[in-house]
This record gives C-alpha cells, structure tokens and sequence, in this order.
C-alpha cells in the first residue's frame, strides 16, 4: 500500500453541504438572534459614553473601558472572574437547554447565517447552488460566484474594521482608514480578521463545529437525561416510509421518509438516527418537518425540543441536584462579582521604601525615612491628595511635591519623607501605616503598611 492509498484510507473528502431553506419558528427565532447579536457587534464600537468611546479595550494605555467601568491591569482579576461566570454561564444553559448557545448564539453560526443569506441572494436556492456547483464556469457562474464573493469580502473587511475599532478608537481608525494612514498592526489585524471570517463562515462552516470546537467534544458531559435535546419521535415516526397526502397506512409511522430534515441540517446530519454530537440544536429540522406533518395533517412535533426522560415516557425534572448546585454557585459568583465590583477602590497606591540610607538622622535630633509613593488616581475626576501617618509616636509627613495633584487615569510617583522625634524610638524598626486621602472627596482613601528603621539597638 503506497502513501496515498493510506491518505486515501484515513481521510474521507468533504461533501459540501448546501442546507435547504428553512422557515418557521425556530428559524424566525434565530434570524432575530443574529440581528440582535450582530447588531451589537457592529453598533458597539460606535456608542459614547461621557465623551469617549463605550467599549474600548485600550491595549496602549493598558486601561479597558466598558460603559461605566474603567479596568486597569490591576483590576485584571475582574476581566479574568467576567470570562469565568461567562464560562459558568454556558455550562448552566447547557445542562438546562442543551446546545442552545451552538444554535443561536455562537458566532460561528451568527456570521454563516449572514453568509448563507448572501449565498442565497445570489446563487439562489438549494436546487440551484447544487445545479451550479457541477456547472461549468459560464458567464453566469461567474456573476454569480463573483458577486457572492465580492459581499462577503465587503462584510467580512467591515467585520475586522469592527473588531480592531474596539482596540483603537473607531472614529480615528476610520478617518486614518480613508486617508491611508493607518498603522501595520492595525492593517495586520483588520486584514487577519476579515480573513478568518470569510474562511470560517464561507468555506468551514460546519467543520468548525464538527473538529475545531472543544466545546462541541466536552458538553455531553454536562448533558443528562432531563437536559433539553432536539430528538425525533422513533416510537412515533417509525417505521417511516412514503405515502399519499391525507392517508395514514396502519402499517407505516408518521415518518413519511421525505428527508427534508436532512436537507435543512447545515451539519448534514440525519436527526433520524439518535442524537448525535454535530446537532447544533438549530431547530431547522423541527421546522421542516413541522411544515410536513401539518401538510400530511399529522400532528405537530415529531421532530421536537424533548429530554430522554420525556422521550422514555418518564417525567422531566427541570430542578435536579446539578442545577441546584449550578444555580448557586452562578448566583454567588455574579452577586460576589458586582459586590467587588461595586467596592473597587478608585485610588491605588504602592509604597517603596528607600533603603540607601535606610534612616537618617536630621536636625532637631530626629530620625527621617524616605519612600516613594506611587499613587494611581482610577477615579473620572481629578484630585488632589493629601498623606498621613499612624502608628508612629509624633510622626510628621512631608512630601515634594507638598501639593499632590493627581489626573484622572494619571499614576504619580510622590517622595515623602517620614520624621519622628529620636527620643520617641524604643525598637529598631516599626510597622505603620501610610494613609491617603482625597480633600475634596473623604470617602477616596486608602491605607498601606509600612516599615520604619531606626538607629536603636537591642
Ligand atoms: S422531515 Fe419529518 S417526515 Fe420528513 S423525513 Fe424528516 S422526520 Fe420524516
Ligand atoms: S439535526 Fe436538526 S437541530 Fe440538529 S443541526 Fe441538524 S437541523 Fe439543526
């Protein structure tokens, strides 16, 4: 056996799946997803608030900008616990709805459903983008393919503008973007982005979900009997088989073997055969067959949301033990999340301490140390500080500058000079604490420890 016999073994060559047009509920549901989301996506970047952009994760100033919210490579620890109860969010929905987030949500299936409407504006339905696939290239073929190409190529250039405009202002990056003048790392990731959409909801697709996705590989471990599923009725629907409108052979299940489910299937799958982990839940076959059973004059549903206990003829539970403990531990850590949230200290401050000298006696028989404050100002409005002492007998603070005028989002080193009186020292070195304090509003504070040495010995 040569090389490419084995290549030929191991590997089965993709078969381009052209789903059939889908309408119904399901299928309105997702298309008012995609709205929703997308328009989010492209009207984000765009929205002000108190005069700078909303969403801004300003990469160069090390400062991210949601709304309100001003995040600082301190507060880190806030982005990190968001991307965890986003993480928590989406195993609670599974084992509550299943794949939902696949389906509706996910932005894989977000931009191939834009995609796929552009497909469908030019190369036409189904039928038709099958008939041209095989076709040669006629001037037709070309028009069509070309124009379908020359629209993603338009969405997917305006999808990476988008994504790099919530890296850098997105009012400047489209003025620099008309006069040429932007940077090569902006060029770099607006072109890279645009790539990857274009290549992920033009040409993958489906093959994302089906080998790149991890999520897809690890959610039936958060599945159980009483999660919700799309499944179809194999008591019901078999044995299947083809009939005349209207009739109903005794011999035959509802299952008139049309396969419109599997032509609606943008995984190719046949929902037929048992649930199987490339269902995106995208309800496009319930739809389909819906439509079917109702032209049959059939009940609704032989294709539905269900849960294996529902489908086993037991009762659903929706409130089980891993709910409950999935319920409490979202809660906990959303309510801990805007509790921290709300607490955060508008002002940072670190202490250094000079240790070359490590005191020094000055006049008036008095010990000094010296330490360079770092103090952050995280607050929208600037202010001017004051510094304190505790913990020192008689100690007095002087700082250069004697004025502590610190801007909105400015981080100001501060030398300050700590005295006590000699006689006041009884032990080598004390621990105290240094306090700041805004004067125009007490309530902006903060106290960190410190060390004081001393010439005492013991
Ligand atoms: S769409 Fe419904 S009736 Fe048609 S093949 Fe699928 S399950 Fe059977
Ligand atoms: S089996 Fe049905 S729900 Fe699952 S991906 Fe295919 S069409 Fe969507």
């Amino acid at each position: 056996m040569n090389d490419k016999t084995v290549a030929n073994t191991l590997y089965k060559s993709r078969e381009k799946i052209q789903p059939r047009d889908v309408h119904g509920f399901f299928a309105r549901l997702r298309v008012a997803s995609v709205w929703w989301l997308l328009g989010m996506y492209y009207l984000g970047p765009w929205l002000n608030w108190n005069g700078r952009q909303a969403i801004l994760f300003d990469l160069p100033a090390r400062k991210f900008y949601i709304f309100g919210l001003e995040l600082w490579p301190q507060d880190f620890v806030f982005l990190a616990w968001l991307l965890i109860i986003a993480a928590l969010t989406l195993f609670y929905v599974t084992t509550l709805a299943g794949r939902v987030w696949c389906g509706y949500a996910c932005p894989q299936t977000v931009w191939t459903e834009v995609f796929m409407m552009m497909e469908r504006w030019t190369e036409g339905p189904r039928n038709k983008r099958i008939k041209l696939d095989k076709s040669p290239w006629t001037r037709e073929k070309i028009i069509r393919r070309g124009s379908k190409h020359l629209l993603w190529l338009v969405f997917a250039l305006w999808t990476g503008f988008t994504f790099v405009g919530y890296f850098t202002p997105i009012r400047d990056l489209g003025a620099r973007l008309v006069e040429f003048q932007l940077g090569p790392w902006e060029m770099f990731w607006i072109f890279f982005y645009s790539l990857a959409t274009w290549g992920n909801a033009g040409f993958l697709r489906e093959q994302v979900c089906l080998y790149m996705c991890p999520y897809a590989r690890f959610q039936s471990a958060m599945f159980d009997k009483d999660t919700l599923i799309i499944s179809y009725d194999e008591k019901r629907g078999e044995p299947r088989g083809a009939r005349k409108k209207g009739q109903k052979p005794e011999a035959l299940g509802d299952c008139v073997d049309c396969k419109q489910c599997v032509q609606v299937c943008p995984t190719g799958i046949d929902i037929r055969d048992g649930l199987q982990y490339e269902c995106i839940a995208c309800g496009g076959c319930i739809d389909v067959c819906d439509a079917v059973m109702d032209k049959m004059g059939y009940e609704k549903g032989l294709i539905r949301y269900t849960t294996q206990h529902e489908m086993n003829g037991y009762k659903t539970h929706i409130l089980r033990p891993r709910v409950v403990v999935y319920t409490v531990i979202w809660v906990s850590m959303i309510l801990l999340y805007l509790y921290a949230l709300a607490n955060r200290s508008p002002i940072q401050m670190d202490v250094i301490k000079e240790r070359n000298p490590i005191y020094r006696e000055i006049s008036g028989n008095r010990i000094e140390n010296d330490y360079t404050l770092k103090i952050m100002n995280k607050d929208h409005a600037d202010h001017v500080y004051t510094v304190s002492v505790e913990g020192l007998p008689e100690a007095e603070v002087k700082t250069i500058p004697k004025t502590i005028r610190v801007k909105s989002g400015e981080l100001r080193p501060v030398a300050a000079r700590v005295m006590v009186p000699r006689a006041n020292l009884k032990q080598p070195e004390y621990r105290f604490k240094i306090h700041i304090q805004a004067t125009d509003a007490p309530e902006i504070q903060r106290v960190e420890d410190a060390q004081f040495n001393t010439p005492v010995n013991e």
